[in-house]
């Protein structure tokens, strides 16, 4: 049952049954048909999970392969749940937004299609987030994304306005004598310098993503490691492909990816995974 998505309720006989979305993305037909499901099955609402998932509650055991029926006609499938690579989660990243840096919607859905379901030693959480601004809080996964750009300045473009310094958020911009400075120490590779400028004088240098690994909530929170900054795509790849097989080949059984770095040690990880 937990397999196909259906998670045991507190009341006897009741499932509540866990669709897989990627990346929070619905199509309309498909809301109809969970919309109708939850009517013909459930108590006529949907619960929105705080991985992006749907789930409708109150499902009959006698129902669930009707309802499983339903949802394969929509092209819904069931979630994941237990020891697994869990439904990657993501924003909308530049597909939309005015911050995005990234396609997270995209990249979502090929690591979706690699590792969705996979054996892991216990739950394993992906997260894509379009920019610095983390809405997706990458830092509270196993596995966190963030897209990055690193910014350049053009000297001969350049008016020294100074937009550019007020709308830097972390101070890393500096304006003297007609000559800017950006520290690389301070920067977030967060990108808003170079959209505010109006003179085309800041570009992105370089494109990426910046990995944190590690990081839970949960009973026993843990603060994520920052593995890389500004890893490119093939890069990124190879760092959660090589992630995954040190998790499946230490981890103990039921152990969080977290807590095996502070079993082994970071640094022990981080050789093998880059
Ligand atoms: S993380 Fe950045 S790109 Fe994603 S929704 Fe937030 S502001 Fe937009
Ligand atoms: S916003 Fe552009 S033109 Fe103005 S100081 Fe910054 S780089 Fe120069
Ligand atoms: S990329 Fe962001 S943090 Fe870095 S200098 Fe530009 S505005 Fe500041």
């Amino acid at each position: 049952m937990k397999d196909n998505g259906f998670l045991p309720q507190r009341q006897d006989e009741k499932f509540s049954m866990r669709t897989h979305l990627v990346g929070g993305c619905v199509e309309a037909n498909q809301l109809r048909a969970l919309a109708d499901a939850a009517e013909k099955y459930g108590k006529g609402h949907v619960h929105i999970t705080s991985r992006q998932g749907a789930e409708i509650p109150f499902v009959d055991l006698d129902d669930v392969e009707n309802i499983s029926e339903d949802m394969k006609n929509a092209g819904l499938f069931g979630g994941a749940s237990g020891q697994k690579v869990r439904g990657v989660v993501s924003c909308q990243g530049n597909t939309v937004c005015n911050h995005g840096l990234i396609n997270c919607p995209e990249l979502a859905a090929s690591i979706d299609e690699l590792y969705f379901g996979t054996y892991a030693p216990k739950k394993f959480k992906i997260a894509i987030t379009g920019c610095p601004a983390s809405c997706m809080k990458p830092q509270e996964n196993d596995f966190g994304i963030m897209g990055v750009v690193r910014p350049e300045w053009i000297q001969n473009n350049c008016v020294a306005c100074g937009l550019c310094e007020k709308v830097c958020k972390t101070d890393a911009i500096t304006i003297d004598n007609g000559q800017l400075d950006i520290d690389s120490n301070s920067c977030i590779f967060c990108g808003e310098c170079i959209t505010s400028c109006k003179k085309d004088a800041i570009y992105g240098a370089e494109s990426g993503y910046t990995i944190f690994v590690g990081g839970k909530v949960g009973r026993f929170p843990r603060s994520c490691d920052k593995l890389i900054e500004l890893a490119d795509e093939q890069q990124l790849f190879s760092i959660l492909e090589k992630t995954l097989a040190y998790y499946r080949k230490y981890g103990h059984k039921g152990e969080r990816f977290g807590d095996l770095l502070d079993r082994r040690g970071f640094d022990d990880y981080k050789d093998a995974a880059l």
